[in-house]
């Protein structure tokens, strides 16, 4: 649906966007089917950056008429491992949204009163209201990834032993997957972006991390000991995305080697996901309509006194002073 005034897509970026969408029930083999480095051949890097300040700014319109119909609210889940990019794209592709529409939550170890809850807890407050945009920068992912790598995790969690089993893995993708089907059931739209970086790029970008003085806060040396489970990461990342990209929440695989592509790709998704909602601004009854035209006949009249103006509409409305 095409509405006046709007800035759309190229057709090429959005035809392409099929190609990241994890289809529900595939089985996911990172390591020989995905490609980190992937940039499509279809843009040159310069013709893609114009593209991506296109898309942010069209993003900025679809979030307005977001905010304006306040029905659906849109939750953008960013997986990916340390240095993938969550965190610049996020700038990035946000940079045009009204901030007070997108609320951006990171999270990081579980803390006591965290542990002291069910695992999905501490994300349920943090879940867009409608209007909003709501990112979540690392989830409620991190319990089949971070906590499947390292069971101390689940050690520390207070669940009662019996249900520590090796079945929880199944069990959680399918409580995510149920949770995420109540959202959805309730106006809340989910999409998720598992940035796919290569071995090779992450050295490269830690390195850049040590050696440049205005990146130094970024380096974390226990970042550096999680490279030595890479191999534990990807299979649990394989597990996750063949489990659950769901027809009502799928996830994207992008391509994150070339900052320039992951940004592009990232913004054509969300895009084509609010476009499918065929957002219009709310429509005027007759009555607002009507009183529109008698405010701003009033508004012509004002004589610069306000207590007088607001004086006499009270009046009109019978209202006491
Ligand atoms: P960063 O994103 O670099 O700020 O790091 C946050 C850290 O918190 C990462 O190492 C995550 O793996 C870790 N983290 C996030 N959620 C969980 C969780 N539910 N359990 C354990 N660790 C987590
Ligand atoms: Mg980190």
């Amino acid at each position: 649906m095409d509405i006046p005034g709007v800035i759309y897509m190229a057709a090429p970026i959005k035809k392409f966007l099929d190609v990241f969408r994890v289809p529900p029930g595939t089985e996911i083999d990172l390591r020989n089917d995905y490609n980190p480095g992937f940039v499509g051949h279809f843009i040159a890097k310069e013709d893609a950056e114009e593209a991506t300040a296109e898309g942010i700014q069209l993003l900025a319109q679809q979030q307005d008429r977001l905010y304006a119909r306040n029905t659906y609210g849109l939750l953008i889940i960013f997986q990916g491992l340390d240095a993938a990019g969550k965190d610049s794209t996020i700038k990035h592709v946000m940079a045009g949204v009204n901030p007070q529409g997108v609320q951006v939550t990171s999270f990081k170890v579980p803390g006591a009163e965290e542990l002291d809850h069910d695992y999905l807890w501490r994300t349920c407050m943090a879940l867009p209201r409608r209007g909003n945009i709501g990112i979540f920068n690392r989830s409620y992912y991190e319990e089949v990834l971070v906590v499947r790598v390292h069971p101390e995790y689940l050690e520390r969690q207070g669940l009662p032993p019996k249900l520590k089993d090796q079945n929880i893995w199944t069990r959680r993708f399918q409580e995510i997957n149920n949770f995420e089907q109540y959202l959805v059931d309730n106006g809340i739209i989910v999409l998720k972006f598992f940035l796919n970086i290569s071995k090779e790029e992450q050295k490269k970008r830690f390195l850049e991390r040590m050696e440049e003085p205005d990146k130094n806060w970024k380096f974390a040396a226990a970042d550096i000991r999680e490279r030595d489970h890479w191999d534990d990461y990807r299979h649990a990342f394989d597990a996750m995305l063949s489990t659950t990209s769901t027809p009502y929440a799928p996830w994207y695989i992008i391509p994150a080697d070339h900052k320039w592509f992951t940004r592009l790709a990232v913004v054509s998704v969300i895009n084509e996901t609010l476009d499918g909602l065929h957002l219009t601004y709310p429509e005027v009854t007759q009555q607002q309509k009507e009183a529109l035209v008698a405010a701003k006949a009033e508004m012509e009249q004002d004589d610069g006194d306000t207590a007088g103006t607001v004086q006499k509409v009270r009046k009109k409305r019978g209202k006491k002073s």
